[in-house]
């Protein structure tokens, strides 16, 4: 039978283990803080932060919140950035993507101090994580990286293909995977919009991460059978519910879950990884900051 990877579980246990932390770092005299910045009308981005701010809550992180007029000079932005760095009592920084036109999203990645870079988008860190010595590593490839974890899932030896190549899910998904590590080792492909035989890569792998954000392109007749199948995806698509829509990943599912060996549900599957990971790397940062020792899982 297909094992369901189940995200709820796994990150409910990631939460429990940054609790414990979280606990020993106020023995310790220090509350762990992040700071959450957003800069923009978008309903999406709205409820992704205030989820985030709960998360914190829940687990006992300290959470400060700054919204900046999406019309605002993107000077103001870097502004917050400057005083979020110097505050003490704030340990992670997270600049709710994607930030308007106006503003260049490079530069407002570098100018967050790379020890409160808690997304690990800051140059400094991502080449930190190709080195193979990673301060943070990015939410989302962390998170799947935990759930093959908990599944048993071998990576070593594994032919995987990553669907996806950007800077933060494809790209560091991929490199997490050849790194000389218990969940990595395996033997990578990155697909893309250029690839021209994605059928052939996608049906000779073990393992599938698909992050295209293409609603429901990967089906179960061009799975390998037995693959893992980790779906990324997010996708909204019109649908009669109260709301209009549904969200489905990059999988199709039913079809998919006929032929795989196991499987992330949409949502239920990375989602509740992703946010369990940004609460990781905000406890490691504060410990990293305070010099306690905080061995998280
Ligand atoms: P993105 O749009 O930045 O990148 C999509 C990638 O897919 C690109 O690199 C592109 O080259 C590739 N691609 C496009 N068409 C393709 C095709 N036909 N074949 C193969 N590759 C193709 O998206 P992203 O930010 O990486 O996010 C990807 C998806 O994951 C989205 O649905 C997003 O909502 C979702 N997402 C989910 C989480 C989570 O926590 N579960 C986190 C981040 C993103």
């Amino acid at each position: 039978a297909t094992t369901i990877i189940d995200g709820e579980a796994v990150a409910a246990d990631v939460r429990a283990d940054v609790t414990a932390h979280v606990e020993e770092l106020e023995a310790a005299g220090v509350t762990p803080g992040l700071a959450t910045v957003l800069m923009s009308d978008d309903p999406a981005s709205e409820t992704y932060v205030s989820m985030k701010q709960r998360d914190c809550e829940e687990v006992g992180i300290e959470s400060v919140h700054v919204e900046i007029d999406a019309d605002a000079p993107a000077a103001e932005l870097y502004e917050t950035i400057d005083e979020l760095n110097e505050r003490d009592d704030v340990h992670g920084i997270l600049v709710q993507l994607p930030v308007p036109d106006h503003v260049d999203k490079r530069s407002v990645l570098r100018r967050i101090a790379p020890e409160k870079d808690v997304d690990g988008f800051h140059p400094e860190n991502v080449g930190r994580l190709v080195a193979g010595d990673a301060r943070f590593k990015p939410c989302t490839p962390h998170g799947v990286q935990k759930l093959l974890a908990a599944y048993g899932v071998e990576t070593e030896g594994a032919d995987a293909v990553v669907v996806g190549r950007s800077d933060i899910v494809g790209k560091p998904m991929a490199n997490l995977l050849i790194q000389k590590d218990p969940v990595g080792n395996a033997t990578t492909t990155v697909c893309h919009s250029r690839t021209e035989d994605l059928e052939a890569r996608v049906g000779g792998a073990d393992i599938v991460i698909a992050a295209a954000g293409i609603p429901e392109f990967i089906d179960g007749s061009m799975l390998k059978p037995g693959a893992a199948v980790i779906d990324v995806g997010i996708n909204r698509v019109d649908a009669e519910t109260e709301k209009g829509y549904e969200l489905v990943g990059d999988v199709e599912y039913e079809s998919a879950k006929e032929v795989a060996g196991a499987i992330t549900p949409v949502p239920g599957g990375v989602g509740p990884m992703t946010r369990a990971m940004l609460l990781y790397n905000t406890v490691k940062a504060a410990g990293l900051r305070h010099d306690v020792d905080v061995e998280l899982e």
